[in-house]
C-alpha cells in the first residue's frame, strides 16, 4: 500500500486528490493546522466525509521542525504539496506572510524530503501567475516567466528550488504549472464561486445585486477533479518533469456570469453592477494554456467544458 502526505489537504483540490488516492487505496496523510483539527466541522468541510480514511498530523508550514517531524515519521511514498496562501491580489498587501509561508514552506518540505525521506516523489502546485504578464497565448513550459504579483513570484521563486532539488539532490520533484481550475469546493473568495454563490441567492431572494470587477477579464478555467488527476499522473510517470495544466481555451467572465445566470433562468444584466474595488490592472494577452506536453507524454487531457462545470454547482 502506497502512503501519499498531503499539505492543504482540506482545500479544493487536496479533497480531490484526497478522494482519488482512497479509491487507489492509498494510505493517506494530510497536514493540516492544529485549529483546523479543533474545529474540523467548519474548517475540514471538504473532507468531513474521508475523515474516517484520513490520518491527520498538525503541522506548520512556517514551522520547519513540525514539518520535518511528520515526514520523518509518516515516510511518504508521494508528497503533494498544495498548499499556499492562494488568493492572487495584484496589490502588494500582506507580501510577507504570503512570501513566507509559500517559499519557506516549498523549501522546509523539500529539505526534509531530503533529510528524512529522499525517494518520496514530491509534487509542487505551481501557478499560471509564474507566467504573469505575458507577450504571447497560449503559454508553455518555455514560455518566460514574468509574475506581476506576489503570490506568483512565491510560485516562481518554488519552482526554481523544485527544480534545484531535482537537478543538484535527485528528488524525485516535479512542478504542475496549474491554470485556473474550479468546483463547486472552490473558496468563495474567487470569482467564479462569488458569481455561482450569489446567482443562487439571487434565485432564491436572498440578494438582489452582484457585485464584480472587469467582466472582460478573461480566464482559462478547467475542472479541478480533472486537474487533480494530472498531478495524480504527473508522480506515476517514470522521469520527474514539469508541466502545464490547462484547457487552452479561454473565457471572460461575462460569459461566465452568463451562463450562470441562465441556468437559474435568470438575466445577469438585471443584477450584476460594477464594483471598481474588484478590477485588476489591464491585462492585454490573456493566461492561456498549452498543455500539449502532458497530453503527449501522460496521456492527460481534460474532461469538462465551462458550461458543464458551471451546470455542476
Ligand atoms: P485568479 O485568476 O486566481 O485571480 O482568480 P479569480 O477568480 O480571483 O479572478 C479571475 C478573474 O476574474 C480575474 O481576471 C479578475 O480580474 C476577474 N474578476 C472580475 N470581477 C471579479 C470579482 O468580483 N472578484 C474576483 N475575485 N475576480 C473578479
Amino acid at each position: 500500500m502506497k502512503r501519499a502526505l498531503i499539505t492543504g489537504i482540506s482545500g479544493q483540490d487536496g479533497s480531490y486528490l484526497a478522494e482519488l488516492l482512497i479509491a487507489r487505496d492509498y494510505e493517506v496523510h494530510g497536514l493540516v493546522r492544529r485549529d483546523s483539527i479543533e474545529d474540523s466541522s467548519r474548517r475540514l468541510s471538504n473532507i468531513n466525509h474521508l475523515k474516517e480514511d484520513i490520518t491527520f498530523h498538525a503541522a506548520a508550514l512556517d514551522n520547519e521542525l513540525s514539518l520535518y517531524k511528520v515526514i520523518a515519521k509518516v515516510q511518504p511514498d508521494e508528497c503533494y504539496h498544495l498548499a499556499a496562501s492562494s488568493f492572487v491580489s495584484y496589490s502588494f498587501e500582506d507580501e510577507y506572510s504570503i512570501l513566507t509561508t509559500n517559499f519557506n514552506g516549498t523549501h522546509f518540505l523539500l529539505a526534509s524530503l531530503k533529510e528524512a525521506s529522499p525517494d518520496c516523489r514530491f509534487f509542487f502546485a505551481g501557478s499560471s501567475e509564474m507566467f504573469g504578464t505575458v507577450e504571447a497565448a497560449p503559454q508553455d513550459e518555455a514560455t518566460p516567466f514574468n509574475p506581476r504579483s506576489i503570490y506568483g513570484i512565491s510560485k516562481l521563486a518554488s519552482h526554481h528550488l523544485v527544480r534545484n532539488y531535482r537537478t543538484q539532490y535527485g528528488l524525485f520533484a516535479c512542478t504542475g504549472i496549474l491554470y485556473n481550475h474550479e468546483s463547486p469546493r472552490r473558496d468563495f473568495k474567487f470569482v467564479t464561486r462569488k458569481i455561482t454563490s450569489q446567482a443562487a441567492r439571487i434565485k432564491l431572494g436572498l440578494a438582489d445585486k452582484l457585485y464584480l470587477g472587469n467582466l472582460a477579464a478573461l480566464r482559462d478555467w478547467g475542472y479541478a477533479p480533472d486537474y487533480v488527476q494530472a498531478i495524480w499522473q504527473i508522480l506515476q510517470h517514470h522521469t520527474p518533469d514539469d508541466y502545464v495544466i490547462a484547457t487552452g481555451v479561454n473565457h471572460s467572465v461575462e460569459e461566465f456570469v452568463t451562463c450562470a445566470f441562465s441556468y437559474l433562468g435568470l438575466n445577469y444584466r438585471d443584477y450584476v453592477e460594477i464594483d471598481p474595488r474588484f478590477y485588476r490592472q489591464a491585462e492585454d494577452i490573456p493566461l492561456c494554456g498549452n498543455a500539449t506536453k502532458i497530453r503527449n507524454a501522460l496521456g492527460w487531457q481534460p474532461t469538462k467544458p465551462l458550461e458543464d462545470i458551471i451546470a455542476e454547482w
